[in-house]
C-alpha cells in the first residue's frame, strides 16, 4: 500500500484520533449488531496496546446536522466498553464526551491518559462535518497529533472527519480494518490471481454499469443476476414480460455487451428464471425454462436452476471472485435460491480469493451460513463499489504517502 498505515505512526503517548465506523443499527437505544464496533477492534487494541491516547469518532445514522439523542453514540461506547472489557480488560478506559469539539471535548481529549480511549458523540450532529469545513475540521484535528481511518465505509465521502482534518495533522495513516480492505480489493484490481470472474445483481443496471465498465478490461467473465440482468436481457432482443428494466439503458447495455464479445470476454446472463406475477410471498410463482419467454403479465424475481449450474461451473474455476449485489428477491424465500446457491458455490471454491460487498450480498453469505468461507467480506457497500468502478476515494488518497 502506497499509503502510511497505523504501524507506520509513533503511537506511544500521543494522541490519535481515530475515524471509525460505529454507524450501527439501534433499537430502543440498544445496539442491534455490533459488527462494525468488533470489526475495528483490532486497530482500537493495537493503539491502546502500543500506549496511544485514543480519540474515536463515528458518524451514526442522519442527523441532519442537528443533535439527536435517538442517533447519539453513548450506547455505543457502553458496547464498546464491554467489547473492550471482555477482549482487553481495559473496558473501563473508555470515556464518553457529549460533544465532538468544544470546551469539553479539548479538556477530556487533554486529559487522557496513555491507553485510555475516548468516544466523541455523532460526528454530524454539526452540519459543517458532512460540508467538510474547514474550520470544523481544524477543530477535530486540534484534539489530537496524529490521525488514522479506519472507516472504510465512509472513504468515498469527502467529509470534514475523512478529509478536511488530514491537513490539520501531523501524519495521516490507515487502520488495519481499512489497510485490509485496500489490500483485497487493490490486489483483484490490480494483480487478480487468474481466472478472474465477477458477479453482479441487484436492483439497477445504472447502478453497476460503470464497475462493469472498468471491469471489462480485467476479468474473463461476468455473471448476470438480479433485476439487471433482465436491462441486458432486453437489450438481446429475449422475451421479459413486466420484468423490472431499464429502458433508457438498452442502449448501454448493447453496446456492453458488444464490447465484451470484441474483447472475449464471456458476458453470463440468465438462461432460465423463477418468475411470479409480483414482488410478494402470495404471488403466482412459475418456473421458465430455458429457450421459453418470460410470460407478458410475469417478472422475472429469480435465476433458475439451470443458470445456478452454469454460474456455478464458472465459480468453481475462477481464482479471484468479486461478488455484489443479489440474484434475486432473496428477502422473500420462494426467489432466494438463486442468491444462496451462488453464496454457497463462491464459499465452496476454496481456492479463490473471493471478495463480498454490498449489504444485501453481504446479508446473504451470512443467511446462508457460509460467511466463514469468504476470503474478504468489505464493510463498506458504496466505498467497494466506487473502488470497483476505479474511482480513487478520497478517504484514502487525503492519507499521507508512504516515504
Ligand atoms: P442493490 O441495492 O442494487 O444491491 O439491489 C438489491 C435489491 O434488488 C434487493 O432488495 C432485491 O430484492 C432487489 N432485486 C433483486 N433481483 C430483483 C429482481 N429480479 N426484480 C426486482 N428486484 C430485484
Amino acid at each position: 500500500m502506497s499509503k502510511l498505515s497505523i504501524r507506520d505512526l509513533p503511537l506511544n503517548s500521543n494522541r490519535i484520533f481515530m475515524r471509525v465506523d460505529f454507524n450501527v443499527p439501534l433499537e430502543d437505544g440498544r445496539v442491534m449488531d455490533d459488527t462494525r464496533i468488533r470489526e475495528t477492534l483490532p486497530t482500537i487494541e493495537y493503539a491502546l496496546r502500543h500506549g496511544a491516547r485514543l480519540i474515536l469518532a463515528s458518524h451514526l445514522g442522519r442527523p441532519k446536522g442537528k443533535p439527536n439523542p435517538k442517533m447519539s453514540l453513548k450506547t455505543v461506547a457502553e458496547r464498546l466498553r464491554m467489547l473492550l472489557d471482555k477482549e482487553l480488560a481495559r473496558g473501563e478506559n473508555v470515556g464518553f464526551c457529549p460533544d465532538c469539539v468544544g470546551i469539553e471535548a479539548e479538556e477530556m481529549a487533554g486529559k487522557l491518559e496513555k491507553g485510555q480511549a475516548l468516544l466523541l458523540e455523532n460526528l454530524r450532529f454539526h452540519p459543517e462535518e458532512e460540508a467538510n469545513d474547514e474550520k470544523f475540521s481544524q477543530q477535530l484535528a486540534s484534539l489530537a497529533d496524529y490521525y488514522v481511518n479506519d472507516a472504510f465505509g465512509t472513504a468515498h465521502r469527502a467529509h470534514a472527519s475523512t478529509v478536511g482534518i488530514t491537513k490539520f495533522v501531523q501524519k495521516s495513516a490507515a487502520g488495519l480494518l481499512m489497510e485490509k480492505e485496500l489490500q483485497y480489493l487493490g490486489q483483484a484490481m490490480q494483480h487478480p490471481e487468474e481466472p478472474f470472474i465477477a458477479i453482479l445483481g441487484g436492483a439497477k443496471a445504472s447502478d453497476k454499469i460503470d464497475v462493469i465498465q472498468n471491469l471489462l478490461p480485467k476479468v474473463h467473465s461476468f455473471m448476470i443476476g438480479g433485476a439487471m440482468a433482465y436491462t441486458f436481457l432486453k437489450a438481446q432482443g429475449v422475451a421479459v414480460g413486466k420484468s423490472r428494466v431499464e429502458d433508457d439503458k438498452l442502449h448501454l447495455a448493447r453496446q456492453i455487451l458488444d464490447d465484451a464479445k470484441q474483447r472475449g470476454v464471456k458476458f453470463l446472463l440468465p438462461v432460465d428464471h423463477v418468475v411470479a406475477d409480483g414482488i410478494s410471498a402470495n404471488a403466482t410463482i412459475r418456473a421458465v425454462p430455458r429457450g421459453q419467454p418470460i410470460p407478458a403479465g410475469m417478472m422475472g424475481l429469480d435465476i433458475g436452476p439451470q443458470t445456478i449450474e452454469e454460474y456455478s461451473e464458472e465459480i468453481v474455476r475462477a481464482r479471484t471472485i468479486v461478488w455484489n449485489g443479489p440474484m434475486g428477491v432473496f428477502e422473500i424465500s420462494a426467489f432466494s435460491k438463486g442468491t444462496f446457491k451462488i453464496a454457497q458455490a463462491v464459499a465452496e471454491n476454496a481456492a479463490a480469493i473471493s471478495i463480498v460487498g454490498g449489504g444485501d450480498s453481504v446479508a446473504a453469505v451470512h443467511a446462508a451460513g457460509v460467511a466463514d468461507k469468504i476470503t474478504h467480506i468489505s464493510t463498506g457497500g458504496g466505498a467497494s463499489l466506487e473502488f470497483l468502478e476505479g474511482k480513487k476515494l478520497p478517504g484514502v488518497e487525503a492519507l499521507t504517502d508512504k516515504k
